[in-house]
């Protein structure tokens, strides 16, 4: 009689996987169901004209050995086999109110950067400085769920965190938009306005250049294919099944327990644990139709903001920009006329170069990428609308892209293979986010302040991974939500949690 007992993963992105290759590796039988035909999610690649688009991984935090989160990936099986690819720079700034601004990794190459740029933003500066390496210095657990951790391990967390969490204390009420504004100089007021998403708590800049300059975000060659393709070879090798092209449309629930899930085929499932990673909108107010969840969730799910929708512009082109120092968000240019994008108008943006990574386009070519903000709305209403329409903007931006990169490189556009841009549509049909958000909750003031449950007062055998369980998404906490679920149904099973296959 087999006496394992089954755990059904709703979607195969890196929650998914990650929740499933800790279930083989304690014993448990796991299924996957992704409603596409490869795994993956947000973190995907594709293939354009021999060039492979990579889709998301800019960098990885954890990639180098001494935290939590390398032993993570390690027992992931994503670090073995990887080269990875450290930036000098986080992101740099062309001609920002007429300066080039470096964020250099090397944190005294940045100081003494941002005082050669502005002496009389002396104060700020330093407090931004030394802000990243106090907030850098920190050691909190992440081997464990927090749920897991006593008393005593918080008392021990407090005590070796006391400044790191003082210091957050401070960034995290204040906006990367609210801290520009203590700049004098245009061009740093300008730089930190443009960082990203700026409504994200000055913590979360602070957090990713800490990272930086610890060596510890390096970019994986062969970018999100390679990187996924290895964690489903994982879970695989591990005995894990996936279910491809299996959509699931409601959890089954009897006596408050969560018995089983419904694809779309109207095919039934039963398991013994049903485990989300997958859009929690989709999970809260449909599947599970609000029922078991508390009003403080129903709120955060209603009030929050997500990360913005996005055009994901990507261009293969016959040239090797061997001038170009890559950096890990890459290159932000004024625009040659700012480009309304929906409701957003850019007047910059960032691209990315890919000339660190040989592997994502033919000998002698280069990929480039940019992430470009917009909302969800109006490119419903175009889809849904006036489709010839949809189609002639996203035409539009690209070429205003590769017009724009023309002033810095001369003749590139007659040097296009091709180009594309994927939508807010290409996103919530490929991944089902909501408003196809790419990474969850942006991690606003307000946010920082909320904790997301992954499972819920009165329904039994139900838990939640993936990037909406934490504020600030990306791939280490949907990696470590999956870990962390099975973690608690270790715990509920009386189970020593293993984490290698020894
Ligand atoms: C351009 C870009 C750059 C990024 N850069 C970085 C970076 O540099 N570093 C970083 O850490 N993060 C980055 N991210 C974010 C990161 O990729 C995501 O946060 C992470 O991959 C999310 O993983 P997930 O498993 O939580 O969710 P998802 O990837 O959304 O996975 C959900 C899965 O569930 C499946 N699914 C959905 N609904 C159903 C259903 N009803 N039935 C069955 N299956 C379903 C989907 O098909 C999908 O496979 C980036 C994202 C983008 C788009």
């Amino acid at each position: 009689m087999n006496e394992q007992k089954t755990v059904h993963i709703i979607g195969g992105g890196i929650a998914g996987l990650s929740a499933g290759i800790f279930a083989q590796l304690n014993g448990f039988e796991a299924t996957i169901f992704e409603m596409n035909q490869k795994t993956g999610g947000v973190c995907s690649s594709w293939e354009r004209n021999g060039y492979s688009v990579n889709g998301s991984i800019h960098w990885l935090v954890g990639s180098a050995p001494g935290t939590d989160l390398y032993d993570l990936w390690h027992q992931l099986g994503v670090i073995e086999g990887n080269t990875f690819h450290n930036h000098h720079t986080f992101i740099v700034y062309k001609d920002i109110v007429g300066k080039d601004v470096h964020f250099y990794t090397d944190l005294n190459r940045l100081e003494k950067h941002l005082l050669d740029i502005s002496p009389e933003d002396k104060v700020p500066i330093t407090e931004f400085i030394r802000g990243i390496q106090i907030i850098a210095e920190a050691d909190f657990p992440l081997d464990r769920s927090f749920e897991l951790l006593n008393t005593w391990d918080w008392t021990k967390i407090m005590l070796r965190n006391f400044s790191a969490i003082m210091e957050m204390g401070k960034f995290n009420a204040i906006s990367i938009k609210e801290f520009a504004q203590k700049f004098q100089s245009p061009s740093l007021r300008k730089a930190f306005e443009h960082f990203w998403s700026s409504d994200m708590a000055m913590t979360f800049f602070l957090m990713q250049l800490g990272y930086a300059s610890k060596g510890t975000a390096g970019y994986p060659l062969g970018g999100s294919g390679k990187f996924i393709e290895k964690l489903e070879r994982r879970f695989i090798t591990l005995g894990g099944k996936i279910a491809f092209g299996k959509k699931v449309k409601k959890i089954i629930i009897e006596n408050d327990t969560a018995v089983g899930i419904i694809t779309e085929d109207n095919e039934k499932y039963l398991g013994d644990y049903i485990i989300s990673a997958c859009d929690g909108h989709t999970i809260l107010f449909k599947m599970l139709d609000q029922k078991y969840i508390n009003p403080e969730t129903i709120d955060a799910y209603n009030t929050l903001t997500t990360f913005p929708s996005l055009i994901y512009f990507s261009a293969g082109i016959r040239r090797t920009f061997e001038e170009v120092s890559s950096s890990i968000v890459g290159m932000n240019i004024p625009l040659i006329e700012p480009i309304k994008i929906g409701d957003y108008t850019h007047e910059r943006a960032s691209l990315q170069i890919y000339n660190f990574d040989p592997t994502l386009a033919p000998k002698g070519k280069t990929l480039i990428t940019a992430m470009l903000d917009t909302d969800y709305e109006s490119w419903k209403d175009l889809y849904e609308n006036n489709y010839e329409q949809y189609h002639k903007e996203r035409e539009r931006i690209a070429k205003s892209m590769i017009a724009s990169l023309e002033v810095y490189f001369e003749g590139i556009s007659h040097q296009v293979d091709f180009m594309d841009t994927a939508t807010p549509i290409t996103y919530k049909n490929w991944t089902g986010n909501h408003k196809g958000s790419y990474e969850g909750w942006l991690p606003t003031p307000e946010a920082n302040k909320i904790k997301l449950p992954t499972h819920f007062k009165g329904l039994n055998n139900f838990y939640m991974a993936g990037h909406w369980v934490t504020p600030g998404g990306g791939m280490p906490p949907a990696a470590y939500s999956g870990r962390d679920v099975i973690q608690l149904i270790c715990k509920k099973e009386k189970k020593y949690f293993k984490t290698l296959d020894t």
